[in-house]
């Protein structure tokens, strides 16, 4: 999944209006946030394989450290501790363990069956809604939807920052998504390795506009 985890960071301002919507957002990305480190560090790896599902030319060969659903557990825990250490605020806490374990959840409904149980662990799960684009932009895009409308409606800009930095995260992320949709693969693996780690960004940025937007 693509779009549908930022879904989940900009509902969770909802539920814990108090807390940087950068630390939100990092939470349902933070899987996708390591996998790039683990590639890169030789422990994961993943083969460009144009039509591998219909929407993604990636197949994710090995990845049990940044996405198995025990690993998941385990960094949301970890997440969720350092959190709470640092503010005792139990929202945001209970945002941020949910939000690293949805990225797992949702990644199951769209991958074909390549996300392990645990490392080392033979069985594989995907529920393959990548197989549809069709009904890939209508589950993803609604989640989106949902999430910027909550988000939307919970903040309210106090300056052109809050306007402008929040909407062009939007709209890059749609051009993102549509470019990842119907564009050509990455040229190679390690490319694709270093290019992703340009999803640490996010988390400067939508904790600048959020520091922008007050809660309505
Ligand atoms: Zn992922």
């Amino acid at each position: 999944m693509f779009i549908g985890h930022f879904a989940v960071g900009f509902a969770a301002k909802k539920v814990a209006p108090r807390a940087s919507l950068g630390v939100l957002m990092a939470a349902p990305i933070f899987l996708d946030l390591l996998w790039p480190v683990f590639l890169i560090l030789g422990l994961e790896q993943v083969r460009i394989d144009p039509g591998n599902t219909a929407v993604t030319p990636l197949d994710f060969v090995r990845y049990p450290i940044s996405h198995s659903l025990l690993t998941s557990l385990g960094w949301a825990t970890g997440f969720a501790v350092l959190y709470h250490a640092r503010t005792r605020y139990w929202p945001g806490t209970f945002c941020i363990w949910f939000g690293v374990v949805s990225h797992w959840v949702l990644d199951a409904i769209v991958h074909r069956p390549d996300l392990p149980l645990y490392p080392g662990g033979q069985m594989r799960v995907g529920l393959g809604l990548w197989n549809s684009i069709p009904a890939t932009i209508m589950v993803e895009g609604t989640l989106f939807i949902i999430g910027v409308w909550l988000y939307a409606k919970q903040t309210r800009p106090i300056d052109k920052a809050g306007i402008y930095g929040f909407w062009s995260f939007v709209a890059l992320l749609i051009l993102l998504y549509i470019g990842n949709l119907f564009g050509p693969p990455p040229p190679d693996e390690k490319v694709l390795a270093f290019t992703a780690l340009i999803l640490w960004l996010v988390i400067p940025w939508v904790g600048w506009f959020d520091r922008h937007r007050r809660i309505a």
